[in-house]
């Protein structure tokens, strides 16, 4: 149900509860990313790292919190990363994106789980330069979830299949090739997985535009961050922009490409 559907103030309140589930999503998945890289259990209260201070309710909510503290613990003043305000409003921003896109449906809470798992491919990616399988696996499985909310199921699980097969595969080879002609890893086994999963979802002609959009923001995030990147280079955060943009906006710019080419098929 788009959201023109509803009066202003209920789709501005939706439109702001879940940017507000969006900052959750992401403070959450945001610990859970470092305490797993630290080797600290996943349970227990959240605490500051320079003073072990346990972080009190009103200390922990999304954008807010680091916006109230100015990005410093209120007991030792130690500097709080401003990687968790930006990731909650990233987070918050994507979540409200898809509402706006899809409306309030099914649809919308499919790509909102899909961008959760992307988002968090996309945090251990920029600390490891690794991805844990099981989210790739997580989003594979939601393909699969969401199957029957959508008009003709076994169509799009088909077509899904082959598309995932298809570039899977394809981009496997390329970079096989590349590998051995350049001596060195091209991409890593983690952006291949990515983009198999991500062919469940698009179809042929959003997977190219996706791979294009992908690898210009890829370039422009290299040029940007060069020093700091220096033996690996993420590049599923750059992907997975492309993906959302693809998501949001692929059909009218492919029908817009597929018009300027009608005159030169007749
Ligand atoms: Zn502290």
């Amino acid at each position: 149900m788009p959201l023109s559907y509803f009066t202003p103030v209920a789709a501005v309140g939706m439109l702001a509860a879940v940017f507000f589930a969006g900052a959750v999503a992401a403070s959450f998945i945001n610990c859970m990313q470092i305490r797993l890289q630290k080797g600290e259990g996943v349970w227990g209260r959240s605490h500051c790292p320079g003073c072990g201070h346990t972080l009190s309710p009103l200390e922990l909510i999304p954008v807010f919190s680091w916006l109230a503290l100015r990005g410093k613990c209120r007991h030792c003043g130690e500097r709080i990363s401003a990687r968790y305000f930006l990731t909650e409003v990233i987070f918050g921003a994507m979540y409200a994106g898809i509402l706006l896109r899809f409306g309030l449906g099914w649809a919308a809470l499919e790509y909102t789980v899909l961008f959760t798992v992307l988002a968090a491919e996309c945090l251990w990616d920029m600390a490891t330069f690794e991805v844990p399988d099981v989210l790739h696996l997580l989003a594979a499985a939601n393909f699969l979830l969401f199957l029957g909310t959508h008009p003709a199921p076994l169509v799009r699980l088909r077509d899904g299949f082959f598309t995932s097969l298809g570039f899977g595969a394809a981009i496997l080879v390329t970079v096989l090739i590349a590998d051995r002609l350049l001596h060195k890893e091209t991409m890593g086994g983690a952006d291949i997985k990515f983009i198999a999963v991500i062919g469940l979802y698009l179809n042929w002609a959003q997977m190219l535009l996706m791979l294009i959009v992908g690898c210009l923001v890829g370039i422009g995030v290299s040029l940007g961050y060069r020093a700091g990147w220096k033996k690996a280079f993420p590049f599923i955060p750059s992907l997975s922009v492309a993906v959302y943009f693809c998501v949001l906006a692929a059909d009218p710019i492919i029908q817009w490409y597929l018009g300027l080419l009608e005159p030169a098929l007749h």
